[in-house]
């Protein structure tokens, strides 16, 4: 009696966490409840975390409350410590973390079942200890490079040309496949060498793909990583583990999908290719020789002062510069003068998926002033000062006219439209692409060199004047 009371009891517990993780993620669909939605996910962990332990009863409650402790300060020094440009390392390994837990659960399920070999693990339990173990351990070392690329790591960012290696992933995959058929057949053993196997096929498999295209290998090692989680949850008969990580699967699957569209690439192209310039493209010489024109805090402070309306394109440098800041003090100024300002983002901006969003919010840039691509595209030509502020992929009008270049296809935010576009970077060095952008030598567009930070708080010191 008391049995069935306190299963129905972990039942309810389970179903409240199901329902706190489904509101969560609707939560996640806009800025202005974003951050409760993260709560009511965390709230729903923390209530799964307490039902499962009390369920099994196997550990006792001074050493759950100390591991509870121990990993929930370590998340929280290690997301209040990061800066927002490694916050893609930081969500690979979490994803790499939850990988290998999925693998040990369902390790440490398969080796229990050892002794009792008069009662065999069922084929189903089998499989998805196997497939458990495989996408867990391939999260975690995939996950371990990608984050070790974005760190700019040199022994992860060394050149991986290995002709052969496809044909050796293959091989090791077969020889995978092989240990999972024997644990359907019966065996547990080959639980620990397909484990191995597939830490080996993360290392293999993300390696030679490029440290740019990272965000999208994150985003479907996230997947993987509830993909995994899913299939522990079916070796434990664990209702919230099988929702949870199908939630986390799909959700990485479905923001993979938006970035390579965004991108105009497709995954395999992302997983198997590489994002390189095109031998014979244009030159950077042959691009901007003698049509540069730049430009100082003075002068586009002057342009500023008769705009109507402003459009600010922010990019990755403005992440790199921390500059979102002075930008929102420079877009007070203006609105104090009467002009209009709106901020154009493209969906890829920066190094991740809603990077842009995240640090305008920071800087309590008001939501409704945030448009989107295809908002902004069609008023381009009504816009007096487009200023691109660290910005240069996602506004190289060379996606629209050279099919040959490797951002052909990308949507792109068409400043170029602008009356006036003030480009504000370091150099005429490239972006993400590696490919020389005609927009800076365009007639109506001016460059304004220099830090993104310094050039924004020069600018609105000029206009202050
Ligand atoms: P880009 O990478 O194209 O360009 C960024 C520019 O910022 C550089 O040209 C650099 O020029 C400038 N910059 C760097 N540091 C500073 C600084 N301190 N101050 C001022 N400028 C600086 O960025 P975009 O945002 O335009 O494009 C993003 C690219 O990343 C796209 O190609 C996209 O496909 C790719 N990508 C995006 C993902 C996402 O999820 N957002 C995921 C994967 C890829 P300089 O050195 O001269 O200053």
């Amino acid at each position: 009696m008391l049995i069935v009371a306190q299963s129905q009891l972990a039942g309810a517990g389970y179903l409240v966490a199901a329902v706190l993780f489904i509101l969560g993620i609707q939560g996640m669909t806009h800025p202005r409840t974003a951050v409760r939605g993260n709560l009511l996910g965390a709230v729903g962990m923390l209530v799964a975390v307490v039902v499962t332990v009390a369920q099994l009863g196997i550990l006792p409650l001074g050493a759950a409350l100390m591991a509870m402790l121990v990993g929930g300060a370590t998340g929280y020094v290690l997301a209040v410590q990061v800066q927002m440009t490694q916050m893609p390392q930081l969500v690979a390994l979490f994803n790499g973390f939850g990988g290998a837990a999925s693998a040990l659960v369902a390790g440490a399920e398969v080796v229990s079942q050892v002794p009792n070999e008069a009662t065999p693990v069922g084929d189903t339990t089998m499989l998805a200890a196997g497939t458990a173990g495989l996408i867990g351990a391939l999260t975690l070392t995939g996950s371990l490079v990608a984050a070790g690329k974005l760190q700019e790591l040199p022994m992860f960012n060394r050149k991986f040309d290995w002709p052969a290696l496809p044909s050796a992933n293959i091989a090791i995959a077969a020889v995978a496949a092989l240990f999972l058929l024997l644990m359907l057949a019966g065996s547990t053993w080959p639980f620990w060498p397909l484990a191995l196997l597939a830490c080996v096929l993360g290392v293999t498999l993300v390696m030679p793909i490029g440290g740019a295209d990272m965000p999208v290998v994150i985003s479907l090692l996230n997947s993987y990583s509830g993909l995994a989680a899913a299939a522990a949850g079916f070796v434990i008969n664990n209702d919230v583990l099988i929702i949870a990580g199908s939630l986390v699967g799909a959700s990485g699957l479905i923001l993979t999908n938006i970035m390579c569209k965004a991108m105009n690439r497709s995954l395999a192209g992302v997983v198997f290719g590489k994002l390189e310039p095109t031998a014979g493209g244009p030159t950077a010489d042959e691009v901007y020789e003698g049509k540069v024109k730049s430009t100082s805090a003075d002068e586009v402070a002057m342009l500023l002062d008769g705009a109507q309306r402003v459009v600010i394109v922010p990019g990755y440098g403005m992440a790199v510069a921390q500059a979102q800041y002075s930008v929102r003090d420079l877009a007070i100024q203006l609105e104090n003068r009467g002009s209009t300002v709106e901020y154009a983002i493209h969906p890829v901006a920066g190094r991740m998926p809603g990077h842009m969003n995240v640090l305008l919010a920071e800087a309590d840039v008001p939501y409704e002033q945030l448009k989107t691509m295809e908002e902004i595209n069609p008023t381009f030509s009504q816009v007096d000062v487009a200023i691109v502020l660290g910005a240069n992929d996602v506004v190289n009008p060379v996606a629209n006219t050279d099919p040959s270049s490797p951002i052909a296809g990308m949507p792109i935010l068409e400043v170029d439209k602008a009356r006036t576009v003030v480009v504000i970077k370091r150099s005429l060095s490239p972006g993400f692409a590696g490919i020389p952008n005609p927009l800076f030598a365009a007639d109506n567009c001016l460059m304004y060199f220099g830090d993104g930070k310094q050039a924004m708080v020069d600018l609105v010191t000029a206009v202050k004047e």
